[in-house]
């Protein structure tokens, strides 16, 4: 095996396109890429190759002439020959259909169509990129990693709500869960790194990144998280409310005249740390003006924190034993001023967090950030999404045979 035969795994966004070649001797990124502002005139190609920077205009491109600059450059870099075995693909939603990874064909392309349905934003633009790929590279291997797929293992107590049942048996409406990925990646690290039996553990795994949630694993499967139908159930994000009364939209109506898209905007993209500070979406920022005398910016924190504490207790009591809780994505790894705040609300589960080790505890790096005497272990375990896109190519490519040695 090349030192530089990769996987290359893409994810496609609605406005955007993020790439990455991951090689399959160490797992490291040999190129990683983003197009950015896609249909704009701003739109524009960053490819960073060992550490280089290199701009490509977009010139109001779209996502299939981000795929085609992309593919041009990757070759003025590496020849015509591209060291790339198999290409990954992260799908937002893969319904009940998917709980697993699937090796691209048209079936499973259209089914990952009927599963835009609960994904309209997100599933039409993962299939560019997926139609697009598959032109590009027909004999290629490619593969479907849905971010679903993780918690297809729930309980049907937790995966269902409490609403008529036919709406379940005939539309499909239950609660799917998301940043499955993420979630999967964290728990076999985590039981690599504590040491866990693979057959018997139970983690709370935390993700709070722009779009934030926590899921319940026991024994390597996911049994609870707090998103559902979509991805805005749950915690408090960067622009997400999180949960809200339901009845919510209704009252909105009658009182502001709002109607359902101004509703679901506004939940989606003008609430959570943006909506209540005022200031940002985004924890750095939102944590200075806090610190500058905010009080808007203050409460938003609390607001976080709050919830935050509140979806791992409702995590834990999923779980017949608590190992350890982990927190990752851009603020559970780097905010240790957060993980404090949070922490120090846990201690019913047993959770006493050293101050040194949290504070030392450097983005990038696993880190235990539990005090030695602690019943819980915590830890901060940083997510590598595209590392793990990646090795399930690999093992889709396996368990198909299509992997030679
Ligand atoms: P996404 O969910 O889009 O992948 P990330 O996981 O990168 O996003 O998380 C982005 C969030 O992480 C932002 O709110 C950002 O402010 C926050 N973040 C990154 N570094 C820090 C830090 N040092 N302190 C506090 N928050 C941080």
């Amino acid at each position: 095996m090349g030192e530089q035969q990769s996987v290359l795994v893409l994810n496609c966004g609605s406005s955007s396109l993020k790439f990455a070649m991951v090689t399959l001797r160490r797992g490291d990124a040999l190129v990683v890429g983003l197009a950015e502002c896609l249909g704009s005139p701003e739109a524009r190609l960053v490819i960073t190759v060992n550490g280089e920077r290199h701009f490509s205009d977009l010139q109001a491109g779209d996502h299939q002439k981000a795929i085609d600059v992309m593919l041009a450059r990757m070759v003025e870099i590496f020849g015509e020959r591209l060291p790339i075995i198999g290409i990954g693909h992260r799908v937002v939603h893969g319904g009940e259909r998917f709980s697993g990874p699937a090796l691209l064909d048209d079936t499973v392309e259209k089914e990952i169509q009927l599963c835009a349905t609960f994904a309209p934003l997100h599933n039409p633009a993962n299939l560019i990129g997926i139609r697009g790929m598959r032109k590009a590279f027909p004999r290629l291997p490619q593969v479907a990693v849905f971010d679903t797929a993780f918690h297809q293992t729930m309980p049907q107590a937790a995966f269902m709500y409490a609403i008529p049942h036919e709406l379940y048996t005939d539309r499909g409406i239950r609660r799917y869960g998301f940043h499955g990925t993420s979630h999967a990646y964290i728990t076999s690290e985590t039981v690599g790194v504590l040491g866990l039996d693979p057959q018997s553990h139970g983690l709370v795994t935390v993700h709070l990144g722009n779009g934030c949630s926590a899921c319940a694993v026991c024994n390597g499967q996911s049994v609870e998280t707090t998103m559902g139908l979509s991805p805005l159930e749950g915690m408090a994000m960067g622009t997400r409310s999180g949960d809200v009364d339901p009845d919510l939209p209704r009252f909105l109506a009658e009182l502001c005249g709002m109607d359902q898209k101004a509703v679901s905007e506004m939940l989606n993209r003008r609430s959570g740390l943006l909506g209540l500070s005022g200031v940002s979406s985004d924890m750095r920022a939102v944590l200075i003006a806090e610190e500058n005398g905010n009080q808007r910016a203050k409460l938003a924190v609390e607001v976080f924190v709050h919830r935050t504490v509140r979806a791992v207790f409702s995590m834990a009591s999923a779980l017949a034993r608590l190992d350890a809780i982990v927190f990752t994505g851009g603020i559970g790894e780097n905010s240790a001023e957060i993980r404090k705040r949070v922490g120090r609300r846990l201690r019913l589960l047993g959770v006493e967090l050293s101050a040194e080790r949290n504070e030392t505890a450097a983005g990038g790096s696993v880190a235990v950030i539990s005090a030695e005497a602690s019943r819980t272990t915590c830890l901060v375990v940083p997510t590598n999404e595209e590392l793990m896109i990646a090795r399930e190519v690999v093992k889709t490519m396996d368990t198909h045979g299509q992997l030679s040695e």
